[in-house]
This record gives structure tokens, sequence and C-alpha cells, in this order.
């Protein structure tokens, strides 16, 4: 990393202490710097309980939820097949061939995750859950007090988890979606989507950090 942490930091972020900072800078993930400092301060203001985070990739966002989750008092689950999205796999624009099990020649991002959780020091804090979205909802009836969207970008798996995991959010729970692009050029609809029905099903939009989108709960 030749830019430091605090490069881009927001004025008024509450900073990732260390050593998160650092095994956040270090693991490979797709979250810039105010956008993880906005997570951060959403986490950070959020009620104990449970908290999802759906799309773990190699745990950069984790480690955020972790640090936070630490000092709150939360849990944190997160869930992800660990084989990577569309834009992941060969050929595609985020490939990273680094990342590929020789076993199985197929993406494979839980080692990556499980290392930056032991660095983080968060083994604890965070709870792994190895499947895909489809398999968990037809099971899980937990209560959530923080959900973090940052799962497949397809507008039906988008669309599916909001409406698995988001009903499960107690009221003045906080909802993050990540992905969420107003303007079409900018990328993909469906996070943005998902965030309009969000909107129109009652949330509250609490702030706007690059794409990253709070709101609570009704
Ligand atoms: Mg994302």
């Amino acid at each position: 990393m030749s830019d430091s942490p605090d490069a881009f930091r927001q004025t008024g972020a509450v900073p990732l202490p260390s050593p998160f900072a650092d095994v956040a800078a270090a693991t490979k993930g797709f979250l810039p710097v105010d956008e993880g400092d906005a997570l951060h301060d959403a986490a950070v203001a959020a009620q104990p309980g449970t908290w999802l985070e759906v799309g773990t990739y190699c745990g950069k966002s984790t480690v955020h939820l972790g640090a936070a989750a630490r000092t709150v008092g939360a849990q944190v689950v997160t869930l992800d097949h660990h084989r990577g999205s569309e834009e992941n796999q060969p050929g595609w624009e985020w490939h990273d061939t680094s990342l590929v099990d020789p076993h199985t020649g197929r993406l494979e991002t839980l080692p990556s995750l499980r290392h930056a959780l032991w660095d983080a020091g968060l083994d604890d804090v965070v709870s792994v859950l190895a499947a895909t979205t489809q398999q968990v909802a037809t099971w899980w009836s937990t209560p959530l007090t923080f959900l973090f969207l940052d799962g497949n970008h397809t507008e039906e798996v988008a669309q599916h988890d909001y409406a698995a995991f988001a009903k499960h959010l107690v009221p003045g729970g906080t909802l993050v979606i990540h992905d969420v692009f107003e303007r079409p050029e900018d990328g993909g609809r469906p996070p943005y989507n998902v965030w309009c029905r969000a909107v129109e099903e009652g949330f509250t939009p609490v702030s706007t950090t690059g794409s990253l989108r709070v709101l609570t709960a009704p």
C-alpha cells in the first residue's frame, strides 16, 4: 500500500483502530478506504446483537465489522460460498489467479478470510458461514441488528438477499448496501434497485459514502 489508511479518511469518521486498519489494508477486496470508514462508523453506532454480512470475499469489510463488533459487544456472522462472483471468474475483469484452488480449479477465498481474522484477532467475534445465501435463507431465523448486503450483484440474487434477510432486522436496525450506483454509467443497477425497494418499504436513508449507503429499519 503506497497510501496510508488515513490518506483519504473522512472528516468525522471514527478511525479504524490498530491493528485492524493494517490488516484491512493488507486484505484483498473492493472497499475503498472512505467506504470502509463509513461502514465502520455505521457499525460502531449500531445495536449489539447479531450482525450479518452477506458477501465476504477475503474479509476486508469483515475486519471493519469485526473491529466495531468488538467495541459494541456484537457478534458478526459473515456469509459467502467463497467461490467468487461472476466478475471474479476466469476471463472476467476482477479475476485473481492467486486465489484459484488447485484442488477444485475454482476461486477459493475462505483461507484468505481465515488469515485476515487470525491476523486481526477476531476469531471470537466473527462466525464464518460458508454457504450460498439461498441455502441459509431456508433456515435463518435470528433477529438482526445490522445487515450488510454486499453479495452477488445479479438482479435475481441481490433482490433475493434483501428479501431473505432484511425482514429479520429489528426496528431501528441498520441496513448497509454496497455498490449502489444511482447513475447507470457508474455501475450495475441491482444494488441501486435494492436500495430503492428498501426506501419504498419504509427504510430511512441515513448516509451515502461513495457507493455505500446506510439506512435504518422501520
Ligand atoms: Mg461490494
